[in-house]
């Protein structure tokens, strides 16, 4: 391809929106353009990657067995009302009306129509299980679209659904899909971990993601520092054994504590450690309002608190509710004197306090001394909290360490979730009727493309490995004016593509300097370049990643490169 006549509008300046680095240079190089937020269009250089990415994940799903397929991206309300996501997905979907005002959505992730379509199409045993999968843009109305394509509103995604006549069949699908995850992310040189993962809005309990290891990723991994276990820290399970506390229990006194509403305001003024005080957070459980409790210098996790109720929606309660349940906002919260229709949960390291503090639902009041089950009942002890750095390990080896992560895949056993909702029954050997079970299994193909440059790039630009380069070779004409120059190049060029090789041709009249800027920006792996020796048949080949360089005779280019590709 000749790049004076690519769409390849390439900046010298960082755009002002673009934070993490794979959406500067992508944007940068001319990879991507921005339409609205959280929704780009790929140039001729980023399609090209994302083929290749989209290609690897094809070949790994095919080879694992799965069908692929390309479903509606449009997809009918109803199929939602039968699973009942339509009320519980949120204004993530997107939706809309057609002239006929019938509300339809615009795929999220494409259980339903997956479903469906089996059920309609699958009635014997004998054609499970089944695996089909797509490759297609999805919509999401994210909260925070951000960084560039890695948290998008439009972006690609592989999604794969997997049905099968039992839970063993089950398990050996997901066996099968999570290996393909794993050729994948290591075809695409990515540096991951598969985590255990929590199953979110899709039902179902077994799941893994695929993160990529990266500062900039929004998710935390907890990691043991002896063994593999890897979960994200929504998941990991708190396996510490907390000492029962050899105080003997005060009286309970009130206090005042005006004007001092954070956890450490309190803590210092009443002069304890922050592990002294409990804190206490209201939720709203589905309809249920629960107050959490935990000590001062731990998180609740709300994942837990959803797992723990069995909830399909956890928020935060309002500080309107709180003044009307409890008579106080959210500074002076306890578990003391609550009325009947606010549960009190607490996690497993209050059980073991006394003398600790806490709100007294009060304005500008504590109470002191308080001892759990002796001051206020708990309905239930349970695992509420976020793991930290230094607790031991969930699986018993070592301690756990804290790392960022990217989100790429996310393999999950549904179960009967979506089969019982929507009716996929088949029948077995017997003749006997039975539900199916599923799996869902998505990666996000331009995030994964998003988080290689994440990977791989440096000062100058990106650094892509041999597979994934929009192309193999850049073959430069320093000063194609130069009739010499000019000839030499177009003839490596010709040959190049005689040969196969995939070749960006800079034909362009710019400056040596804007066009060695611009190919070490774009980041493919070789670059030949054809300037002041073109007389005498030598150019030149440097490597983008090493930057080791070399002259070589002309005739010699072909076999050098292919050589290199080997
Ligand atoms: P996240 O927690 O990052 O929002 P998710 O759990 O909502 O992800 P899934 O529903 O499991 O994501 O979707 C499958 C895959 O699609 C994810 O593993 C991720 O790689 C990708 N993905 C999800 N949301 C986005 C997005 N807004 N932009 C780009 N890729 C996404
Ligand atoms: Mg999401």
């Amino acid at each position: 391809m000749k790049q004076s006549q690519m769409l390849v509008p390439t900046l010298k300046e960082i755009p002002a929106d673009a934070e993490i680095k794979s959406h500067q240079l992508l944007v940068r190089a001319g990879y991507i353009r921005q339409i609205a937020s959280g929704i780009y269009t790929y140039l001729p250089l980023g399609r090209r990657v994302l083929r290749k990415v989209e290609d690897i994940v094809r070949e790994e799903m095919d080879k694992a067995g799965a069908h692929e397929m390309l479903m509606s991206a449009l997809q009918p309300a109803e199929l939602w009302e039968e699973s009942g996501r339509w009320y519980t997905y949120g204004s993530e979907l997107m939706r809309l009306n057609d002239r006929h005002d019938r509300e339809f959505a615009l795929g999220a992730t494409h259980e339903e129509v997956a479903t469906a379509l089996v059920r309609d199409a699958v009635k014997s045993y004998k054609r499970l299980p089944m695996t089909v999968y797509q490759i297609q843009n999805k919509f999401r109305d994210e909260k925070r679209p951000r960084f560039g394509l890695l948290r998008g509103r439009e972006f690609l995604m592989k999604d794969a659904y997997s049905f099968n006549e039992s839970q063993e069949s089950l398990d050996k699908s997901y066996e099968l899909m999570f290996e393909a995850y794993s050729n994948v992310f290591t075809r695409c040189g990515l540096d991951f971990r598969a985590v255990i993962a929590d199953s979110g809005q899709m039902g179902g309990k077994d799941t893994h993601e695929f993160m990529v290891l990266s500062d900039v990723g929004e998710d935390v991994i907890a990691y043991s520092d002896t063994s593999d276990y890897a979960a994200n820290i929504e998941m990991a399970p708190v396996v510490t054994k907390y000492e029962t506390s050899s105080e003997s229990p005060k009286d309970l006194e009130k206090v005042e504590t005006p004007d001092k509403k954070t956890m450490q305001e309190v803590a210092d003024y009443l002069d304890h450690e922050l592990a002294k005080g409990l804190k206490s957070i209201m939720f709203k459980v589905d309809e249920q309002f629960v107050m959490v409790v935990t000590r001062g210098d731990h998180e609740v996790n709300d994942v837990k608190l959803k797992n723990l109720y069995d909830a399909r929606i956890v928020e935060l309660a309002t500080e309107e509710d709180t003044r009307q349940l409890l008579g106080t906002g959210f500074g002076s919260l306890g578990p003391i004197h609550v009325p009947e229709e606010v549960e009190v949960v607490a996690d497993f390291a209050v059980e073991k306090l006394v003398n600790v503090s806490c709100g007294a639902n009060e304005e500008g009041c504590h109470f002191t001394n308080v001892s759990p089950g002796r001051d206020f009942t708990v309905k239930e002890y349970a695992d509420l909290r976020f793991i930290e750095e230094g607790d031991p390990s969930p699986d018993g080896k070592g301690i756990i360490k804290f790392a960022r992560g990217i989100e790429v895949g996310h393999v999950f056993k549904l179960g009967q979730f979506y089969a019982e909702k929507m009716g996929a029954s088949f029948l077995d050997d017997q003749g006997k009727s039975q539900t199916m079970t599923m799996g869902s299994y998505g990666i996000g193909v331009s995030r994964t493309l998003a988080a290689i440059v994440e990977q791989y790039n440096d000062d100058r630009g990106i650094t892509w490995p041999k597979n994934l380069a929009p192309y193999q070779v850049h073959l430069l004409s320093l000063n194609p004016k130069k009739e010499e120059q000019k000839e030499l190049a177009d003839e490596l060029y010709e040959q190049l593509l005689d040969a196969g090789v995939e070749v960006l041709y800079d034909d362009r009249k710019e400056r040596a300097g804007v066009k060695f800027a611009d190919s070490d920006l774009f980041g493919i792996p070789l670059r030949v370049t054809v300037g002041k020796r073109a007389d005498e048949k030598v150019v030149e080949v440097k490597e983008r990643q090493t930057g080791d360089q070399d002259e070589l005779k002309a005739d010699t280019v072909i076999d050098y490169v292919k050589n290199w590709y080997k």
